[in-house]
């Protein structure tokens, strides 16, 4: 399986981090062995000081595809979940300086929290509601009526590139509030008022 993520899919996270919004989806990808699944705790990893949170509503693909046209995009995701994107910010500001990719600011071992999944039908695809507490504080808070590019764009535009497989996940973007965390945090992620997951940073 695969996981792709989208960068700066939410303006004002872009601008948080005084990025510019794109104008095609921003993507790269973590390997299987960053999947942190079952609400296992995470290890603060010793290359980095400064390691963010960034919840993320998640796709499941659930059938293979490649050149994926608009009008069958639905048909590949039957389930949506919730997720973190953890991020060595110090590592990755590092990477962007000097022009080098990210990976090892965001392809780590176990920097790709997944809760569990909920039937799309539960749901409107554009209206689902999520947030992350920090210990009992709410830390950020979304909407997907405010991606900049919706499921179905993802869908077309990765399948492009790369042939979607079934189990493969899409990290669909970060709202704004992402920060660090600290070892004895304990990140609870929401959609609606149904917790997701729970992740120890330990
Ligand atoms: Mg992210």
């Amino acid at each position: 399986m695969k996981i792709f993520c989208i960068g700066r899919n939410y303006a004002k996270h872009a601008e948080e981090l005084g990025n510019s919004v794109p104008t095609k989806p921003l993507v790269f990808m973590k390997p299987p062995t960053a999947a942190l699944r079952d609400n296992k705790p995470f290890y603060y990893p010793e290359f980095s000081e400064d390691l963010h949170y960034e919840v993320e509503v998640v796709l499941k693909i659930c059938k293979n595809g490649k050149h994926i046209q608009p009008a069958f995009a639905d048909a590949y995701f039957q389930e949506i979940g919730l997720g973190i994107d953890f991020t060595a910010r110090d590592v990755q500001a590092r990477c962007k300086e000097k022009g080098h990719p990210w990976e090892i600011a965001k392809g780590f071992d176990h920097s790709a929290v997944v809760g569990k999944f909920l039937p799309k039908e539960d749901l409107v695809m554009n209206d689902i509601g999520f947030h992350l507490k920090k210990n009992s504080e709410t830390v950020q808070e979304g909407n997907t009526r405010d991606l900049i590019f919706d499921f179905n764009t993802l869908i077309c535009y990765i399948s492009k590139i790369f042939t979607l497989q079934k189990g493969d996940y899409i990290y669909t973007g970060t709202p704004a509030g992402v920060g660090p965390v600290v070892r004895g945090d304990v990140l609870t992620g929401f959609i609606g008022t149904e917790q997701m997951f729970d992740c120890e940073v330990k």
